[in-house]
């Protein structure tokens, strides 16, 4: 793109300085100094205006950070330590330089945040709308790393935060859980992120680990956003809860009595996973977010 050579001169002298990195931005491929005995974990993640955000709308900071703290949020699930991204740009043709530089300012402000610097990077025009990509690369770094797979019969469910809603705005604003993952990941035997929504990010653990779940009505944390938007739309604020997506809070199973979360069901033997409310249960049946913007 015309101003490309400007675009990545100025991210390189915008970038934080990371220990690990010994080449930077600038060359053909950026050179890591990988700590001996760390694990590297590996993740992307796409997001398109108009599916994940709506350029008309939100200020291209808020994008960036987005799309960088989903990344980071990936990073928590696994309870790893971000050490660097590779981000790739497809920019509409008539969008000016100044728009690149501030879906990059919110870029690094949320890798910053982390200490994990942009080292690598493609952008391009074209006739579409804005397209990015950020490939995440995350360290063990003393953590073992947690998977979907581990949840086991008899363990407790639990989750981060309070749930429902994000679609009023934080959806954009959230704060990635990488410290608490980090924690968490010492007692954890499954754990994942809440993009998609607990019913179907619940599912994703269960079929991966095999294993069936009961949630309990009552103890599900239910954000206030939920209770608003279910006084515009008469859906419940439970359901809400339930089947929003992007809270990016943690859903994670593990023995009882972790501290700093909050526990909402167990982990069973049998296939599938019920709600259970009033004494009776009735299946939970995955309705999570489908990454719509709007509502
Ligand atoms: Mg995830």
């Amino acid at each position: 793109m015309a101003g490309e050579f400007d675009l990545i001169d100025w991210i390189r002298s915008n970038q934080a300085k990371s220990p690990l990195v010994s080449v930077g931005i600038g060359h053909d491929l950026a050179v890591l100094k990988w700590p001996a005995n760390d694990l590297l974990l590996v993740g992307v993640d796409q997001v398109i205006d108009g599916v994940h955000f709506d350029s008309s709308a939100h200020p291209p900071e808020q994008i960036g950070r987005k799309v960088m703290n989903r990344n980071l949020s990936d990073c928590a699930a696994m309870g790893c330590l971000p050490a660097a991204a590779v981000v790739a740009v497809a920019l509409p043709k008539d969008a000016p330089m100044e728009y690149a530089k501030r879906l990059y300012a919110g870029l690094r402000e949320a890798g910053d945040a982390f200490a994990c610097p942009i080292i690598g990077g493609d952008t391009a025009t074209w006739d579409g709308k804005l397209v990015m990509s950020v490939t995440i690369l995350g360290r063990s770094d003393g953590v073992r790393p947690i998977t979907r797979g581990g949840a086991v019969a008899g363990n407790e469910i639990y989750v981060t935060g309070p749930l429902g809603g994000s679609i009023l705005g934080r959806h954009l604003t959230f704060d990635p859980r990488v410290t608490l993952g980090r924690k968490l990941a010492g007692a954890a035997t499954a754990m994942i992120d809440l993009s998609d929504g607990l019913s179907r990010d619940l599912g994703h653990i269960c079929r991966a680990s095999g294993v069936g779940a009961i949630i309990e009505s009552s103890l599900v944390p239910i954000h206030p956003d939920a209770v608003e938007l279910s006084q515009r739309d008469g859906v419940s604020a439970l359901e809400h809860a339930l089947n929003d997506g992007e809270d990016y809070e943690l859903l994670l199973t593990g023995p009882a009595g972790i501290d700093g979360v909050i526990r909402i069901g167990r982990v069973t033997r049998e296939p599938g996973i019920f709600l259970m409310e009033n004494g009776s249960p009735r299946p939970l049946n995955a309705r999570g977010w489908q990454h719509q913007v709007g509502l």
